[in-house]
């Protein structure tokens, strides 16, 4: 099934724990995040108890406006879960045996050691036709159909994950993120793009974006989390007058910009580190945000120990003020200094402003002035991530 865009998708998250506000539907998010990387919009999360009824209509009026529907939860064995069930009854599909599956869930818990019950053969059931999807961590396998509500009607995907986070991201990687990027055809994607601004507030960058925007039928959308604002952009990679009207932004956002796509302001300093570098900073002026925020990337990142010669010094007292003397003795620290690269951020309470110092071995000193057009003493969290960022962004 490859049809053209636009390629509408929702997704249904079943199950009383999320109705009752017991847990988050985070499956829903993470499998949008999913989708909007393949070029398919995702108009519609919904989430309904565990009740035949309410599934049933939801299954009915979301499929009746999309092109592709992904239901979660309620594919295991026990007697609340009813997706399968449901599923078969509203498509008209007879649910079909699956022996390959049974003998999936026979190894899986003999290898757990748990004893094989009957109930369990409830999972290895799907509807007629089904492409049944492998679950590697889980016992219930997903499955996926295309299917119309009326004969002649328009065509809907189906496809049913098992609620576990987990198991979905393992379902995922076994072959269906291959299934989805075949869906829309590359030329007729829509592509996210991302601009990341900051130092200017999210009305004021909003300003800017509409007056080259507006009326040109590329999509927009705005994201403000402190210290940037994003402008989120949609556009077809191969159609040339939204690609003339994202460059024609990107010019005229161009001081604010400062980076874009997936792209994070710790990249550059990273890559340094991990092509051999040194890097060795002296913080007098975040309180230790800076280390937690570049902390944070290497954890998410799996950077392992000792693979960066980092060193970053969080310091709450000493030479605290960028007066004459202060920068007087952090330049002479840096002479002295071994590290390829050394950076120095110091705060001038009074002038309201910060002085950054960056020196590389090879190269001469740079000195930046910082001023931000905001009260320092009033959005003191607000100015220490900027000043974080806009060191991050000296390498
Ligand atoms: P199982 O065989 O594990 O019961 P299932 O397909 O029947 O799988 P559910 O019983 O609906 O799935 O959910 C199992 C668990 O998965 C829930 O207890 C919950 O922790 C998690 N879960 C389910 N749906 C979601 C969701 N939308 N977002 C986040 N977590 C979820
Ligand atoms: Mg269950």
């Amino acid at each position: 099934m490859s049809r053209p865009a636009p390629f509408f998708a929702a997704t249904l998250a079943v199950g009383t724990e999320i109705t009752d506000g017991q847990i988050l539907d985070r499956n829903s998010a993470w499998i949008s995040q999913k989708l909007v990387h393949e070029g398919i919009q995702v108009i519609e999360h919904r989430a309904v108890a565990d009740d035949r009824a309410e599934i049933a209509r939801a299954l009915g009026e979301l499929s009746a406006k999309v092109d592709l529907l992904f239901v979660t939860g309620g594919l295991g064995p026990t007697s609340d879960d009813f997706t399968r069930d449901l599923l078969a009854e509203v498509f008209g599909r007879p649910l079909e045996f699956h022996p390959a599956s049974w003998q999936q869930v026979q190894d899986k818990l003999t290898a757990r050691g748990v004893q094989v019950r009957e109930i369990q053969r409830q999972q290895c059931f799907f509807p007629k036709g089904s492409r049944v999807l492998d679950n590697p961590l889980g016992t219930a396998n997903g499955f996926a159909f295309d299917a119309t509500q009326e004969p002649g009607g328009r065509m809907v995907r189906l496809v049913a994950l098992p609620g576990p986070p987990a198991e979905i991201a393992a379902v995922w990687e076994q072959g269906l993120a291959q299934d989805l990027s075949a869906l829309v055809p590359e030329a007729e994607r829509e592509k996210l793009f991302i601009y990341r601004c900051l130092g200017r507030g999210e009305s004021e960058i909003a300003e800017l974006t509409e007056e080259i925007v507006s009326g040109s039928g590329v999509r927009v959308g705005y994201r403000a989390h402190v210290p940037y604002v994003e402008v989120k952009l949609w556009a077809k990679a191969n159609d040339v007058s939204a690609q003339a009207v994202l460059l024609q932004l990107r010019q005229r956002l161009q001081p604010w910009i400062v980076n874009e796509n997936d792209e994070d302001a710790s990249d550059k300093l990273l890559a340094r580190c991990l092509g051999g570098g040194s890097v060795r900073i002296l913080d007098f002026a975040t309180s230790g945000l800076l280390q937690e925020r570049l902390g944070s990337v290497i954890r998410g990142r799996n950077i392992g120990e000792g693979a960066l010669d980092l060193v970053i010094e969080t310091v709450y007292s000493g030479v605290s003020e960028a007066g004459d003397s202060g920068r007087a003795e952090i330049k002479s620290k840096a002479r002295g200094s071994e590290e390829s690269v050394f950076v120095a951020l110091l705060p001038d309470h009074e002038a309201q402003t910060w002085w950054l110092y960056f020196r590389e071995a090879s190269a001469q000193e740079r000195e930046i002035e910082l001023k931000p057009n905001f009260n320092l003493k009033i959005q003191s969290e607000r100015a220490k991530r900027f000043v974080t960022e806009k060191t991050l962004l000296l390498f």
